[in-house]
């Protein structure tokens, strides 16, 4: 794992110089985290759905929109690409050698009690001068996804998560759990290719409108 880790980290550096749209606007950047991979599944759902595989399958499809409905409004990274294990550590440090606006991590919840339901979004615990960002984009993820796909916001809270307490001094970071896996009907709904794309858009949406509004870091 670690020589590709390196040669994505200088490919990432030399990239870096480079982030700028055809109009000479710099482009935000902004690192999407896939929770878990490889032999780290994460939750596994009522139905079987991995937690794993939904993550990476959502940043694809933001990948995917941004090229295709946005024609590259972000500069986006991923901490991973496949379904392989990348350190806590390395995911915090993608972000930080980028010099990222922002990381957002995606995962998904799981809880004992089947009727558990709807989206949480973290942020770093602690105070840094990127908190009040953190916080507003917490609230802007979690509000959106309420408002336009209708999931129950179980609204922010802070966590010391290791990726968000490692990129804490460097950008605004949160940490998204996309539904409970645990709960039958999020779990059949989140593995639908429909479900995937929405909710990409509405993270894809939601971050490009709130970089445009700041238009610097
Ligand atoms: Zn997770």
């Amino acid at each position: 794992m670690a020589v590709p880790i390196r040669f994505i980290l200088l490919l990432c550096l030399l990239v870096r110089s480079t982030c700028f749209a055809q109009d000479g606007r710099v482009l935000p950047v902004v690192v999407l985290d896939p929770g878990h991979g490889g032999r780290d599944t994460g939750a596994t759902g009522a139905n079987g759905a991995l937690e794993k595989n939904i993550g990476l399958l959502v940043a694809h499809e933001i990948v995917r929109l941004n090229r295709e409905l946005y024609d590259h409004a972000l500069e986006i990274y991923l901490t991973r690409n496949t379904d392989t294990l990348v350190s806590l550590y390395d995911r915090a440090r993608l972000a930080r050698v980028l010099d990222a606006d922002g990381l957002v991590s995606l995962h998904c919840n799981h809880a004992n009690r089947q009727e558990a339901k709807g989206i949480e979004v973290f942020v770093p615990k602690g105070k840094s001068k990127h908190t009040g960002r953190a916080k507003r984009i917490a609230e802007l993820f979690a509000n959106n996804l309420q408002q336009d796909l209708g999931y129950w916001n179980r609204g922010l809270k802070g966590a010391n998560f290791q990726v968000l307490r490692e990129t804490r001094e460097h950008c605004w970071s949160v940490l998204i759990e996309l539904g409970f896996l645990s709960n039958r009907k999020e779990a059949e709904h989140i593995v639908k290719e429909a479900a995937t794309t929405s909710i990409a858009l509405v993270i894809l949406d939601t971050l490009i409108a709130y970089l445009n509004e700041r238009n610097c870091k």
